[in-house]
């Protein structure tokens, strides 16, 4: 597809850095600290907060003496049915056990005491009460600041180079060129697509478009998990310890219709059911402190973010409903981080290294940033011997004056319809034929970065329902109405390329 904006270097206020890693969540972090303490120039690039500073639970890891890799493993093919990549995985928990130790190194100070989660045989979840990710965001930071690593905020807007990075684009104060060797994208996940979303805003999966117009492939999108309890029309989430301590779902009449215990994806899908029928449907913790449950020591920043958006959970039922959690497919990716094209890595919830497989365990998407990402800088450190800066400058003009028919709110509301909790073929082809017809004029539309997002998050979409309509099963986190078992020739990757 090419370039979407117009632009030429030439006259574009420039820099030269060796790598660019672009994101600051756990795995944007990882890669440039770990570069810059093997001493490479690097640059880190940012537009602010992502999920990482969000994640309640913890990271899973087997540390335990009783506790073992294999059953981590076990563990982790179970959720992933038939689909995780065994040698990733291998990588992915022999390698957490060190990392966990750098992570220390630091200053990150978890718990003594570990918790279980959903699908874990063993309670390997390490946390800093219920603000974990916070506390490693906040400790990679300082550490990130302590080595002296560049941060630019801004925006990525495009990857220059044709069959090889050779610079990219950003936006703050303006477009800016930035000359380098290779870019590692630590951008996040796409889960914020869906009109129900616990992601934050800063995480777009815009970034995927950008790499797709560059002819780079995504590998199996359409595996979206959906958290069952986010408070409506927010993105906060309120965890399963919460109906683990015994909260309970409910009706508008206070009626409960689930077993609130059952597996994530069960219990979303009688949520969204329940909702789809006109009900409305509320967390009840009124309960707990009956049970001797305080709210507010035992989950602090959930209380807090509840009472800060007016709701007493001791007082009153907290609307919630399902919403898209977690993308699991992303950028398709090998051991090291590489992708489809030379010099461009990727690491975290925007690459695919298929350690999840059809579904992901909870607890396991930290671990693989933090893994991933001390793997791909130092395959990106060996790979900087070979690489050489270009001189080229890079020019596109195109004429545009069209505003696109539709915003980002009208395609959240279509993937919401379609291609959510339950999908079907008719459903998934509407959506494409309407988001087709959508982007039929993309190359007249004004060249503004919003316009830019709106194409690549829409393209990211794309992928999404394109393989979403490919797999007629259901498997992991896919249902499909039509297809509601799993077959066994869809026990594979799908992959899309533009
Ligand atoms: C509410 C919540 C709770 C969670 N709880 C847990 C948990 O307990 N345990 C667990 O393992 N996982 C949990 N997860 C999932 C986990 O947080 C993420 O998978 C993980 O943090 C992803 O890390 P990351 O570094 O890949 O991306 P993120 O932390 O999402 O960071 C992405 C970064 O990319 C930047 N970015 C994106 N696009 C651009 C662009 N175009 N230009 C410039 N910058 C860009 C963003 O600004 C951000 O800095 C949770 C997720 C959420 C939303």
């Amino acid at each position: 597809m090419g370039y979407f904006l117009n632009f030429d270097t030439h006259f574009l206020p420039s820099e030269k850095v060796d790598v660019v890693v672009c994101g600051s969540g756990i795995a944007g972090l990882t890669t440039a600290i770990v570069l810059k303490e093997l001493g490479t120039d690097v640059l880190l690039l940012t537009r602010g907060i992502g999920n990482t500073y969000y994640s309640q639970g913890g990271i899973a890891c087997a540390l335990h003496p009783q506790d073992s890799a294999y059953l981590h493993m076990v563990d982790t093919q179970r959720a992933g049915r038939g689909l995780c990549r065994d040698e990733a995985l291998r990588v992915l928990i022999e390698e957490g056990v060190q990392r966990m130790a750098d992570l220390e190194r630091w200053g990150v100070r978890f718990d003594p005491e570990t918790t279980i989660e959903g699908g874990h045989s063993y309670p390997r979840v390490f946390k800093v009460e219920d603000y974990t990710g916070k506390a490693i965001y906040q400790a990679l930071w300082r550490r990130a600041e302590e080595l002296g690593i560049k941060v630019l905020m801004g925006e990525l807007q495009e990857v220059l180079g044709k069959d090889q990075v050779q610079g990219i684009l950003t936006y703050g104060d303006g477009l800016r060129f930035i000359r380098s060797k290779c870019l590692v994208l630590a951008t996040g996940g796409a889960a914020s697509m869906f009109l129900y979303t616990s992601n934050p805003v800063n995480v777009r999966g815009d970034a995927l478009g950008i790499v797709m117009r560059k002819g780079v492939a995504i590998e199996n999108p359409e595996f979206v998990q959906f958290h069952p309890t986010v408070v409506h029309n927010t993105s906060i989430l309120v965890s399963e310890a919460v109906r683990g301590e015994g909260a309970l779902l409910v009706d508008q009449k206070g009626e409960r219709f689930v077993d609130e215990l059952q597996p994530r994806d069960v219990v979303a899908r009688a949520i969204y059911k329940k909702i789809k029928e006109g009900h409305r449907v509320f967390l009840d913790m009124r309960h707990l402190k009956e049970k001797g449950v305080d709210l507010q020591r035992r989950f602090p920043t959930v209380y807090r973010m509840l009472r800060e958006r007016g709701y007493d959970p001791e007082r009153e039922p907290i609307p919630v409903s399902p919403a898209a959690h977690y993308f699991i497919g992303g950028i398709k990716v090998d051991l090291w981080g590489r992708t489809s094209m030379e010099s461009l890595y990727a690491v975290g919830e925007c690459a695919c290294t298929g350690v999840h497989g059809a579904n992901r365990l909870a607890s396991n998407s930290l671990l693989e940033g933090l893994v991933f990402g001390y793997r791909t800088a130092v395959r990106v450190y060996h790979d900087l011997k070979f690489l050489r800066f270009s001189d080229a400058e890079f020019k596109h003009q195109r004429e545009g004056s069209l505003e696109p028919t539709y915003d980002f709110e009208s395609l959240k509301r279509l993937m919401w319809e379609y291609c959510g909790l339950e999908r079907e073929e008719s459903g998934l082809t509407h959506a494409i034929e309407t988001l087709r017809g959508w982007l039929s004029e993309w190359e007249r539309w004004k060249a503004t970065v919003e316009n830019r997002q709106l194409l690549d998050i829409s393209l990211t979409a794309l992928a999404t329902l394109s393989c979403a309509l490919w797999r007629r099963e259901s498997r992991g986190v896919h249902y499909r109405r039509d297809y509601t078992y799993e077959r066994e020739n869809y026990r594979r990757d799908s992959l899309f390329l533009i």
